[in-house]
């Protein structure tokens, strides 16, 4: 089958831009320089655009959050979410029929509250709700588990592939090369500025250099002489046969730290964490979380006992101590860039592509991605968002 958006010509020797990783973060802001007019960009992957976690996640978007800084970038990320198949001219198949994070305890539904209060404080449109309204947005919930929540009417989800191709062929009509199967093996420093890659299909010069690895960066930066402080997890999926529509919006748990939704053509599909993150590079699935994403959906969603799986997968993320994104230039390496660090880094791809190809090309990092530069990792300035549906400690489920 033909990959959307690859390159069949070889790999040239230099390019303006080399970007490593054709997640929807590289294929992003890839798609975004190349309307800024960039020339010359390449895109590399060491696999298939979307073999990482890019075509592995639940697909949820929302942009009720609980920080300044997280707010201000998933609410760009939301607006253009709702545009882009039009921008794209393909339809990524996003769904803006609401995001429901649910609290099943006093504890979390004053945590949802506070949330709501903040969220208004800073323009975010979202609600906290009643049990009774969380039960009538998700009449199929079970309502032991209903005490309320936090609802955004027009959050949701869209379908990932579609997503990646999307970004893949956009980019590729505007005359990025994506090429596949490429594996970066070096990143060339000279005189404190990137000077390009090395890969198994010979070097390439760039005087731009953009690491957007995904579960493969920490080691990318490592090339580069750079220590990211972030690490490798690995988060796990399901997906049943089709089931007829009984669950209209995207819904997360804090209860179960588990998100789902059901798709256009009727399959559940979910994911759950255990209380710890599961630090591993493994792609391989575990039983261990199977068995937990079943007991606990079949919890939360009563009528799921019987439906058959279809699929269960496994996928990487690469976290930093605060659970959020590293974005932007490398102080110590002129021309070197970071988008890594994702944990919700499929719902912040059109904000980031955007602002991070602006900052690229004007040499000034726009406002609202300044907050997550790598400096503030290696100061101690962590940020402080307490909205995530996320296990925070370490650990691995085997
Ligand atoms: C199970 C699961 C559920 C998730 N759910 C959600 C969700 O609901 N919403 C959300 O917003 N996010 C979710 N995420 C997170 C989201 O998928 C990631 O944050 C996002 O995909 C990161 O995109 P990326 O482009 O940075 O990285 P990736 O998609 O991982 O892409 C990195 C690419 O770099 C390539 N690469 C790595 N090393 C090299 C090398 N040496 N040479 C060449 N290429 C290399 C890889 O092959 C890969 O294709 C989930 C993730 C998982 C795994």
């Amino acid at each position: 089958m033909a990959v959307p958006g690859a390159c069949r010509s070889p790999l040239r020797r230099a390019y303006d831009v080399v970007i490593v990783g054709a997640g929807v973060q590289g294929l992003a802001l890839a798609y975004e320089l190349a309307k800024l007019g960039v020339r010359d960009v390449a895109v590399l992957d060491r696999s298939y655009p979307g073999g990482g976690g890019s075509g592995r996640n639940g697909e949820m978007i929302r942009s009720a959050f609980g920080s300044r800084e997280w707010t201000g970038l998933f609410d760009e990320s939301l607006r253009r979410w709702r545009t882009l198949s039009a921008e794209l001219d393909f339809n990524v198949l996003f769904s803006g029929s609401g995001y429901l994070v649910l609290a099943s305890t006093p504890e979390q539904v004053e945590r949802c509250r506070a949330d709501a209060v903040r969220q208004a404080a800073l323009g975010v449109r979202s609600q906290f709700v009643t049990a009774e309204e969380a039960r009538r947005i998700v009449p199929e919930v079970n309502p032991d588990l209903a005490l309320g929540g936090v609802y955004q009417e027009h959050a949701g989800f869209a379908h990932h592939d579609a997503v990646v191709w999307g970004y893949a062929r956009a980019a590729a009509r505007l005359g990025v090369e994506i090429h596949t199967g490429v594996t970066v093996t070096g990143v060339e420093v000279a005189g404190g500025a990137v000077r390009g890659v090395r890969t198994d299909r010979g070097d390439v010069a760039a005087p731009v250099v953009v690491n957007a690895a995904g579960g493969g960066a920490r080691t990318i930066a490592e090339m580069a002489g750079v220590r990211l402080p972030t690490r490798t997890c690995r988060l796990e999926m399901i997906v049943t046969e089709s089931v007829a529509p009984f669950l209209r919006p995207a819904l997360a748990s804090l209860e179960l730290l588990g998100y789902c939704h059901q798709t256009a053509r009727g399959e559940f599909v979910g994911g759950t964490e255990l209380p710890y993150s599961d630090v591993s590079d493994s792609l391989n699935g575990t039983y261990t979380l199977l068995a937990d994403m079943a007991a606990k959906f079949v919890r939360l969603l009563p009528r799921l006992a019987g439906v058959r799986l279809l699929r269960h997968w496994a996928g990487l993320v690469d976290q930093a101590d605060d659970l959020s994104p590293v974005i932007g230039p490398v102080p110590e390496v002129s021309g070197f860039h970071l988008t890594c660090g994702w944990v919700y880094g499929f719902m912040g791809a059109p904000a980031t592509g955007a602002l991070l190809a602006r900052g690229i090309h004007e040499g000034v990092m726009p406002e609202l991605i300044r907050p997550f530069s790598v400096t503030r990792l290696h100061e101690g300035r962590l940020i402080q968002e307490g909205a995530l549906v996320v296990a925070a400690e370490e650990g691995s489920a085997a």
